[in-house]
C-alpha cells in the first residue's frame, strides 16, 4: 500500500499521508499491517493507514532518544519557541484541510472542527511563548554556597490520545512537551488517525530536527501497551477512559516507573439554582452536554435543578435541545453530527435502552436519527437513577434537588471529579458551592469553556496531573538542585 492518498472532501481535496511518521519520514510498519478508518457519517471506509506495532514503537522510541541526546539537545529554548510558532502558523495556513479531516474522520461539525484547529494552533503558539521562559530559582542556603534549580526536560515522552478531539489533543500533548525540551512518540486513536498524520507533515515543514516528534497510528493493546511499558520512555501522558488509565499506570509501575499523567473520564454535574438566569442556564446545559455529541470528558451529563424551577427548566430545556440541528457535519448549520464509531453508537444506545427499561422518563429523543451513519437524537431523561458510568454521548439526566447542601452532596456523589457547573445569580452561593465541589474545573454561569492558558485535569478517578497553562510544564520538566560550594572544604 502506498504512503499517501488523494482525498476529496466537500470542503477541500488534499494529499493524506498514510505512513508512520518516524525521523521526519513516512514509513510502512515493520509487520506490513494496515487498518481502515471509517467515516461515521456514511459508515464507509475513508482510507487505510499503516499500522504501528511493538517493533515500530521501539524504532520510534530509539529515534526520539537519539534526537533527545543529539540534535535536539543543542537547539536553544528560543529556537524551540520559533519552531512551535512556525508550526502554529502552518496549522492556520492549512486550517480548512485539518478541519475537513476532523469532520471526515470523527464526524464533528465543520464549525466545531474549525474551532478545534484554531484552538490547536493557538495552544501550540502559546507553548511556543513558554519555551524560552522555563527556568529555575537561585536559593539562598548560606554565604558559602551557590544553590540553584534547573527545570530540565524529562526525556522521551510517550503520548496516547483519544478520538473525541484528535487534533486538539495532539496540540495539548505536543505543545508543552516540546516547549520544555522533550522528544515525543505520540500514538493517535485508531478511530481517528488522519489529522495526526497530516499534522506530522507540518512538523517536517516547520523544520523540527528528525526524531523530535514521531507519530504512530495503531491500536491500544499493541502500540499503546508497548509505549506505556517501554523501558526507554521516561514519561507517559494519556487521555481516554479510566479503565485504560489504570492499565497505563500499572504498565508504568511494572516497567521503569516512568512519570505518568492521566486525563480520564467524568460524570460532571451542572447545578442550576432557583435564582439562576434560566435562559442562560439552559443554553449552557445544552452546550454542556450536546457539544461534540456528548463526547467530551467534561460533559455536563447530570443537570441538577432546584425544585422551584425544575418543571419550567425541563420544559424549556426540551424545546431548546429539540432545535439542535442534526445531520451532515459538513453543513455550516449543523450542530450535531454522528457519534465516532459503531462501537460508541452501540454503547450509547445500550445505555439509553437501559434507562428506558429502568422506567426513566424520556423527555426528549431516545432513538437513532436516520438510518445511515451513527447519529443519535439529543436525549433528555428525567426520573432516572443517576448512573455512575460515563455514557459519552448526547444523553443527559435532569434531576431535582432541594437546597445547596443536597446539590453539593449529589454533585460529589460519583467516583469522578473532572468538572462541574454552577448557575446562580448569588455570588456567595456561586463561590461557596464551587469551593465545595470536588472537581478540577468549575464553571460559574457557563459550561465547557476551556482555555489553553488555564489548567485542566481531574480530582478523584478523573486523572493525575494537569494539562494546559503553565501547570502542564510541571509534568514535562524535572527539577534538579545544584549546590556549588564557594568556600573552603567543611571537613
Ligand atoms: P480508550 O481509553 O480505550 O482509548 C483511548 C486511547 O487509548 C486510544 O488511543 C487507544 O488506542 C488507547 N488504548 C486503549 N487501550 C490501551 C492500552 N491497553 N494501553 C495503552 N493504550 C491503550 O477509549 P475508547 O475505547 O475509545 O472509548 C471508551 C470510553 O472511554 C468512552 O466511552 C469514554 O467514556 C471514554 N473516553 C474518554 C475520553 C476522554 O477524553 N477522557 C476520550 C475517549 C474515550
Amino acid at each position: 500500500m502506498s504512503l499517501s492518498a488523494t482525498i476529496k472532501t466537500p470542503l477541500v481535496t488534499y494529499e493524506q499521508p498514510l505512513g508512520l511518521f518516524i525521523n521526519n519520514e513516512f514509513v510502512k510498519g515493520v509487520e506490513g499491517k494496515t487498518f481502515e478508518t471509517i467515516n461515521p457519517t456514511d459508515e464507509k471506509p475513508i482510507v487505510a493507514v499503516h499500522e504501528g506495532t511493538e517493533k515500530d514503537i521501539d524504532i520510534a522510541v530509539k529515534a526520539a532518544r537519539t534526537a533527545f541526546e543529539g540534535a535536539w539537545h543543542d537547539v536553544t529554548p528560543s529556537q524551540r519557541s520559533r519552531l512551535l510558532i512556525k508550526l502554529a502558523e502552518l496549522f492556520e495556513r492549512d486550517l480548512d484541510i485539518l478541519a475537513a479531516i476532523e469532520v471526515l474522520d470523527n464526524g464533528k461539525s465543520i464549525t466545531m472542527a474549525k474551532s478545534d484547529v484554531q484552538n490547536a494552533a493557538s495552544c501550540i503558539r502559546y507553548y511556543g511563548g513558554w519555551a524560552d521562559k522555563i527556568h529555575g530559582q537561585t536559593i539562598d542556603t548560606n554565604n558559602q554556597t551557590l544553590s540553584y534549580t534547573r527545570h530540565e526536560a524529562i526525556g522521551v515522552c510517550g503520548q496516547i490520545i483519544p478520538w473525541n478531539f484528535p487534533i486538539l489533543m495532539w496540540s495539548w500533548k505536543i505543545g508543552p512537551a516540546i516547549a520544555a525540551g522533550n522528544t515525543v512518540v505520540l500514538k493517535s486513536a485508531e478511530q481517528t488517525p488522519l489529522s495526526a498524520l497530516y499534522a506530522a507533515k507540518l512538523i517536517a515543514e516547520a523544520g523540527f530536527p528528525p526524531g523530535v516528534i514521531n507519530i504512530i497510528s495503531g491500536f491500544g493493546r499493541t502500540a499503546g501497551a508497548a509505549l506505556s511499558s517501554h523501558m526507554d520512555v521516561d514519561k507517559i501522558a494519556f487521555t481516554g477512559s479510566t479503565l485504560v488509565g489504570r492499565t497505563i499506570l500499572q504498565a508504568a509501575a511494572k516497567s521503569n516507573l516512568k512519570k505518568v499523567t492521566l486525563e480520564l473520564g467524568g460524570k460532571s454535574p451542572n447545578i442550576v439554582f432557583d435564582d439562576a438566569d434560566i435562559d442562560n442556564a439552559i443554553s449552557w446545559a445544552n452546550f454542556g452536554i450536546f457539544y461534540n455529541h456528548g463526547q467530551c470528558c467534561c460533559a455536563g451529563s447530570r443537570v441538577l435543578v432546584q425544585e422551584g424551577i425544575y418543571d419550567k427548566f425541563v420544559a424549556r430545556f426540551r424545546e431548546r435541545a429539540a432545535k439542535n440541528q442534526l445531520g451532515n457535519p459538513f453543513e455550516e448549520s449543523t450542530f450535531q453530527g454522528p457519534q465516532v464509531s459503531q462501537l460508541q453508537f452501540d454503547r450509547i444506545m445500550e445505555y439509553i435502552d437501559h434507562g428506558k427499561n429502568e422506567g426513566a422518563t424520556v423527555a426528549l429523543g431516545g432513538e437513532r436519527h436516520g438510518d445511515v451513519g451513527y447519529f443519535i437524537q439529543p436525549t433528555i431523561f428525567t426520573d432516572m437513577k443517576i448512573s455512575q458510568e460515563e455514557i459519552f454521548g448526547p444523553v443527559i439526566v435532569v434531576q431535582k434537588f432541594k437546597d445547596e447542601a443536597e446539590a453539593i452532596k449529589i454533585g460529589n456523589s460519583t467516583a469522578y471529579g473532572l468538572a462541574a457547573g454552577v448557575h446562580t445569580s448569588n455570588v456567595n452561593t456561586a463561590i461557596r458551592v464551587s469551593n465545595a465541589l470536588k472537581a478540577g474545573t468549575v464553571w460559574i454561569n457557563n459550561y465547557n469553556l476551556i482555555s489553553y492558558q488555564a489548567p485542566f485535569g481531574g480530582y478523584k478517578t478523573s486523572g493525575l496531573g494537569r494539562e494546559l497553562g503553565s501547570y502542564a510544564l510541571e509534568n514535562y520538566t524535572q527539577v534538579k538542585t545544584v549546590h556549588y560550594r564557594l568556600g573552603d572544604a567543611l571537613f
